[in-house]
């Protein structure tokens, strides 16, 4: 019953804010205006529910064509946004993989896997998309070294993190485990560090090329408005 109330007021709230000031990359609806998020307005997409980081990834995704009609795409921790395009373009091509927890429900086609030890035959992906991931994962080198070994010679990975611009280093101690300790060292109760500037050089560490840094930088104003854009780096790593 809360459920259908929640879903009535969500479809009533996006009739609402029928209008054209706003467009999703992902779903191609638009709006007056996102509904807002967490403490940010003006931020998700009533339709597919898509954020501004994934709308701006989804759309720096579908620029530089990364994928084509037989990409073979591992999606670690789907969002489900992403998880419906994705699924729709590439059909069984794309494997959606998250690890299980309990409480928490997944599209009946997902993996359970272990981001340190993949299930995948060398070479077998053209893609690997995981989008702030590693900052819940204790061994993340051993995390990276794995989604190389997955990826074709010439395939790419895109492996967002959140850091700090201000942090020189990468914050981080495997001595802090209770999540109120790691909520109060690391700023959330599940995450196992801070990503500092130096993070780039992790991805470099397995073998990866870093490619298109300053991809947001280079769409216009007016269209970064109108997406509704993180401004945030973008980084595609290349085997
Ligand atoms: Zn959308």
């Amino acid at each position: 019953m809360q459920q259908l109330r929640k879903k009535l007021k969500h479809a009533l709230l996006a009739k609402l804010l029928k209008g054209n000031n706003v467009a999703c990359t992902v779903c191609g609806s638009t709006y007056s205006s996102f509904f807002p998020y967490l403490n940010r307005a003006n931020a998700q997409c009533p339709s597919c529910r898509s954020l501004e980081r994934t709308r701006l990834i989804y759309q720096f995704i579908k620029d530089k064509a990364l994928i084509q009609p037989n990409t073979r795409l591992l999606h670690i921790a789907p969002e489900q946004c992403l998880y419906d395009v994705f699924k729709q373009q590439l059909g069984n091509d794309y494997i959606p993989a998250d690890k299980f927890e309990v409480g928490y429900s997944y599209p009946s086609d997902t993996s359970n896997v272990d981001i340190t030890s993949l299930p995948f035959e060398d070479g077998s992906m053209d893609m690997v998309i995981a989008i702030h991931v590693l900052e819940h994962v204790q061994d993340d080198a051993k995390a990276l070294q794995e989604i190389y070994r997955v990826l074709k010679k010439g395939g790419y990975a895109i492996l967002q993190v959140p850091y700090e611009q201000s942090r020189e280093h990468t914050y981080e101690d495997a001595s802090i485990t209770s999540p109120e300790a790691r909520k109060q060292h690391f700023g959330q109760s599940d995450h196992v560090r801070i990503y500092g500037r130096d993070y780039i050089n992790r991805f470099r560490a397995p073998g990866f090329s870093v490619q298109y840094a300053d991809y947001v930088q280079s769409i216009p104003e007016q269209l970064k408005e109108r997406y509704v854009f993180k401004k945030e780096e973008i980084f595609l790593l290349r085997k």
